[in-house]
């Protein structure tokens, strides 16, 4: 009795696992064909100042619509594309894709702030990323100073020595720097210090229960204490509900990024969003 219940039990799972294969496989195909026939698109989730709670700028998050298995989320397809090293071509796509919204933003007159980009461990390790990234910047017109470039513990701790060149050569640029889901890695304190960030985001599992949780609190308030000795801004991410806000704004956050105060959003919403922005600044000045 037990035994078949064991053997039905696995059958169950080899038959997940059977599928699982199967929908990675049709992940890792569909990765080839989709900048050619037009899967991705860009959102964007703005980002809050906490002290005046205007835009300060935005992140630019991936998505994939694939034909069969609809909108794949970023946290299945980006390791696949990882694994078999498309990730480069996408996140170069990605990045000019940011990179040319921003323009075009511009040109109708609004003001987009600071355009946030993630970027992959794989991209991070090409030998000539810094070069790909300014003939990006060249070729959509994108001013360094506006593009902020979203790492992550694990990529800098792998080889730090490395990733120390890679970033002061972002950084001479006029290139912003921010390391996300801070907390998260296993990166000493204390060689955070020799990485040229100029910002930190608090991973969100931190936010979640901060309310409610004393550590997650303390961990949080550590982190921009940090952030504020090394002189650097700091984004608290995931901020859901007032309740998460009203404790994080006992500390000294620069901004906020969370569905609390916007999803990521498709470009015509967010051009609404900046006009209103726009206008309400307008009538401030008048
Ligand atoms: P991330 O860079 O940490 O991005 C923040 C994620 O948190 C996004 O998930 C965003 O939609 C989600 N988020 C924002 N506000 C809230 C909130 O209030 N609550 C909760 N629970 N979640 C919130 P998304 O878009 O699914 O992306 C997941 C991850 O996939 C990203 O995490 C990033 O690591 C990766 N990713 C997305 N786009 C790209 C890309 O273009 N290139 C690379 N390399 N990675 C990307
Ligand atoms: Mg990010
Ligand atoms: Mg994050
Ligand atoms: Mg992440």
């Amino acid at each position: 009795e037990a035994k078949s219940a064991g053997r039905g039990r696995f059958a169950l799972h080899s038959q997940h696992t059977a599928k699982a294969a199967q929908s990675r496989l049709e992940i890792e195909r569909g990765l080839h064909h989709a900048i050619d026939r037009h899967e991705f698109s860009v959102v964007y989730q703005m980002r809050i100042s906490a002290t005046d709670g205007l835009p300060t700028g935005m992140e630019a998050l991936l998505r994939w619509n694939h034909p069969e298995l609809g909108l794949v989320p970023p946290s299945e397809f980006i390791p696949a594309a990882e694994h078999t090293g498309q990730i480069v071509e996408i996140g170069e796509w990605v990045l000019r894709q940011a990179c040319m919204q921003h323009g075009s933003w511009r040109a109708e007159g609004m003001d987009p702030g600071i355009m946030a980009v993630n970027i992959s461990g794989v991209q991070f390790r090409q030998a000539d990323l810094v070069q790909r990234i300014q003939a990006i910047l060249v070729e959509t017109g994108m001013k360094a100073s506006e593009l902020e470039l979203e790492l992550t513990e694990s990529m800098l701790a792998s080889n730090p020595d490395t990733a120390v060149t890679v970033m002061k050569d972002l950084r001479q640029l006029g290139i912003g720097l921010a390391i996300d889901d801070f907390g998260t890695g296993y990166s000493s304190l204390s060689y955070l210090k020799s990485f040229p960030a100029s910002r930190i985001k608090i991973d969100k599992s931190f936010v979640r229960d901060i309310d409610i949780n004393r550590e997650d609190a303390a961990i949080a308030s550590a982190i921009v204490a940090l952030a504020q000795s090394l002189n650097i801004e700091v984004t608290a991410e995931g901020v859901e509900t007032s309740g998460q806000l009203a404790h994080l704004s006992e500390l000294e956050c620069t901004d906020y990024q969370g569905y609390f105060f916007a999803k990521p959003l498709a470009p015509s919403e967010v051009r609404k969003s900046l006009r209103l922005t726009a206008r309400a600044q307008g009538r401030h000045a008048a």
